[in-house]
């Protein structure tokens, strides 16, 4: 820590593409509070010991560091905890670190505070069975939606997830092939990595209604092909600008 300036990282791999050292550069600048924030490529592998060197005062996490790194803290939220999975670390004063989540909270404050969503008695389809569908359907079940259906490619994944939600009047899962007797969703949640990878979802139009909510967790191209396939569709408003 140089000169008073408080060091702070993002650790992932890939993390080339992140956003997070602009957006804090920025936050710097707007507040007057000096930082440096850097990203840094940490495969698996070698992630322990870099952020063992790392003399920062936080860090973000990305993946597919999020889970490796629970162990490694000394303190957990209760919402990383339950999740089993970490993005934000910050050094408590012994030089332990206190490990949060943010994903899940961070999506319903999008939702609600910047796009205006009210979710009292929604319905929900969340497209994906991954870490970022976990995060969100944890929070998601903390506010008063009417229900979450979980679709995913794999489908035991989403029964796995169902199953670890351990609320069942309110949480399904359903394939693409059952849509068929699906009225529109509310709301519809993309958080799958398919936009990473060039795949396509089949998910059929009729889930979706003109008053559909449609938000994908990621930003830039890897949301292009859901908020292109939700305004064909026929949806009026998108989101894509959950960071990580
Ligand atoms: P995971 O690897 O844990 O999960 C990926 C999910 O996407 C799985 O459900 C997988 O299905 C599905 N998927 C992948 N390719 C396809 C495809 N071609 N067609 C249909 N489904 C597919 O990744 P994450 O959950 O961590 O990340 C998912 C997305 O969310 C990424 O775009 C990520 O950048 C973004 N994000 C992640 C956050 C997080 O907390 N991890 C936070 C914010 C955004 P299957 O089980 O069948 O493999």
């Amino acid at each position: 820590m140089a000169g008073g300036v408080k060091r702070f990282a993002v650790f992932g791999d890939p993390i080339a593409h992140s956003l997070s050292p602009r957006i804090h550069a920025a936050f710097s600048k707007q507040t007057n509070i000096p930082l440096s924030y850097e990203a840094i490529h940490s495969p698996s592998a070698t992630f322990e010991d870099q952020l063992a060197k790392f003399d920062g005062a936080g860090a973000n996490i990305t993946l597919p560091l999020k889970s490796l790194v629970v162990p490694i803290c000394a303190e957990l939220s209760d919402f990383a905890r339950r999740i089993g999975a970490v993005n934000t670390l910050s050094r408590r004063l012994d030089d332990h670190w206190r490990g949060d989540n943010t994903d899940g909270p961070g999506l319903i404050q999008d939702l609600v505070e910047r796009h205006g969503v009210n979710l009292y008695g929604r319905r929900v389809l969340m497209l994906g069975a991954g870490g970022a569908a976990r995060a969100a359907a944890f929070a998601l079940l903390e506010t008063d939606i009417d229900s979450l259906v979980i679709t995913n490619r794999t489908p035991e994944r989403a029964a796995e997830l169902a199953d670890a939600l351990a609320d069942p009047e309110r949480v399904m899962t359903d394939t693409f092939a059952d849509f068929r007797n699906e009225h529109a969703f509310d709301i519809v949640i993309d958080a799958t990595s398919a936009g990473h990878t060039g795949g396509r979802h089949k998910l059929p139009k009729h889930l979706i209604a003109p008053t559909t909510v449609c938000y994908h967790l990621s930003y830039g191209t890897a949301a292009q092909h859901f908020v292109a396939f939700a305004r064909e569709a026929g949806a009026k408003r998108e989101g894509d600008k959950m960071l990580r």
